[in-house]
């Protein structure tokens, strides 16, 4: 029996293959096997140590209440307080949160953070309320979470569907709530606030920022060049769009788009810069110009060097795996594929960069907000840049020789990286009592 079965049958999970959750934690049961964790770390880290469901009324622009289902789910803390995003989709739903909370504790350890990993989320679609009711969603839901969060306990930031104004509202409510005395480091409470208050320069290309370093660490003796390489992406928000210009400044071509709205393909290049305004004007990609309409297959089935996904988990199935025509896949996004998709594609030869590392830049920049309203210091841009840099490509180093030291594929070489930072925390401290 593996490592992970014996877990889950210990611990009386449903070790159901379908279930991203289960996906998750064996893939990081896995590569601990490579370390020998004793079986107690084991049974740790296979639940997250809490598991906070909200309901919670919000007053709508027409007079009427309805009722929101919101998470908060703490993973571990034994690097450092709980850190995470907030995501606003209609599809959160529990084993989703804990799957992203578990992720979240692996990129801290990883990329070496003093934090531990948490994710929460309310089931709505943002794009249906107004400015007003999201401001009260937010504000509700923050209330509704109470002492749960707090800057030196568990620090949310932004997620799919959430951004620097819903920060800045989670803050302004928390500090409200809580004593003057409390208040004195309360926008410490979240990370990716405006510049105005209390945010910090690049949080917000922070994510694509740290992608672009690491590709840039690993590219050149995968034998890809940034100038010869055409990419196609899944999601065009934050990481998808700051990702896109980032690489197309360093001469990359991005060849293809999918998101909500649709898909957009031009063999010449889509001019990354000039498709963000259109999605900051229309809301997605669909209608621009200097690309043509695709279908969804012909946007898988298109050959490009790199496939980037950066929109939700588990996008990227058997089926849709097998219409892949690429050398690469950089995840973007947290679990994009699913382990029967991930398996055929390195069948396949195609390297995989895995999410832990790949987007590990918004909690890296997100740790440097947070020290910097610690410190009541303000970094320029450059030296979050260079910091940002310096972080994600020794992280990137730790990935490939784990990789090579234990000869193993990408995914279980960043969980192995990041894991071999845990153990030892656990046996100095030791377990309370
Ligand atoms: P976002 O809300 O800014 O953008 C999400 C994008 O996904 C949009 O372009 C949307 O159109 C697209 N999308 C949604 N549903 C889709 C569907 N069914 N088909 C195709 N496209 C769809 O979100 P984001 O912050 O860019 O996050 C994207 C991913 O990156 C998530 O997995 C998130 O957890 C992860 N991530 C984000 C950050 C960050 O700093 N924002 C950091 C690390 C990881």
């Amino acid at each position: 029996m593996s490592s992970s079965a014996a877990v889950f049958t210990e611990l009386q999970l449903h070790n159901d293959p379908d279930n991203v959750y289960v996906q998750v934690i064996s893939a990081i049961l896995d590569a601990g096997e490579h370390l020998k964790l004793p079986r107690r770390l084991e049974l740790i880290l296979a639940q997250p140590k809490n598991e906070l469901m909200m309901h919670f009324p919000v007053l709508m622009d027409d007079g009427s209440f309805k009722v929101f289902k919101g998470y908060r789910v703490q993973h571990n803390n034994v690097l450092g307080p709980y850190k995470g995003g907030i995501r606003f989709h209609p599809n959160v739903h529990l084993d989703d949160i804990k799957a992203l909370s578990a992720l979240m504790t692996m990129k801290s350890a990883l990329v070496q953070l003093p934090f531990g990993g948490a994710k929460g989320g309310v089931q709505v679609d943002p794009r249906d309320l107004s400015e007003q009711e999201l401001m009260r969603l937010t504000r509700r839901f923050t209330s509704a979470l109470g002492s749960n969060i707090g800057p030196d306990y568990d620090i949310p930031a932004p997620d799919m569907g959430s951004n620097a104004q819903v920060m800045a509202w989670v803050a302004d409510t928390y500090m409200n709530l809580h004593s003057p005395n409390e208040r004195l480091n309360g926008s410490g409470v979240v990370t990716g606030k405006p510049l105005a208050f209390g945010g910090s320069q690049g949080r917000d290309k922070a994510t694509g920022q740290g992608l672009v370093y690491v590709l840039e660490e690993m590219l050149p003796s995968m034998g890809f060049a940034f100038e010869k390489m055409r990419f196609s992406l899944i999601g065009f928000g934050n990481v998808g769009s700051w990702t896109a210009r980032l690489l197309c400044e360093r001469g990359a071509t991005l060849s293809a788009v999918l998101d909500h709205t649709g898909a957009v393909l031009n063999a010449k290049g889509i001019d990354a810069a000039a498709l963000t305004q259109h999605v900051a004007q229309t809301g997605g990609v669909a209608g621009y110009g200097d690309a043509d309409a695709v279908s969804e297959d012909d946007f898988y089935e298109l050959e490009v060097d790199a496939f980037i996904p950066a929109a939700l988990e588990q996008m990227v199935d058997v089926r849709r795996a097998a219409q892949l025509n690429c050398k690469l896949v950089v995840e973007g996004a947290n679990a994009p594929l699913t382990p029967e998709a991930e398996r055929m594609l390195i069948a396949q030869g195609v390297h995989i960069l895995p999410a832990v590392l790949c987007n590990a830049g918004g909690v890296t920049v997100s740790y440097f907000e947070w020290k910097q309203n610690r410190q009541a210091e303000t970094w320029d841009l450059k030296s979050v840049d260079s910091q940002l840099k310096t972080l994600m490509v020794a992280a990137a180093r730790r990935v490939v020789e784990f990789s090579r030291t234990h000869n193993v594929d990408m995914r279980t070489a960043a969980y192995g990286a990041g894991l071999e930072h845990i153990p030892n925390v656990y046996s100095i401290r030791g377990i309370f009592p």
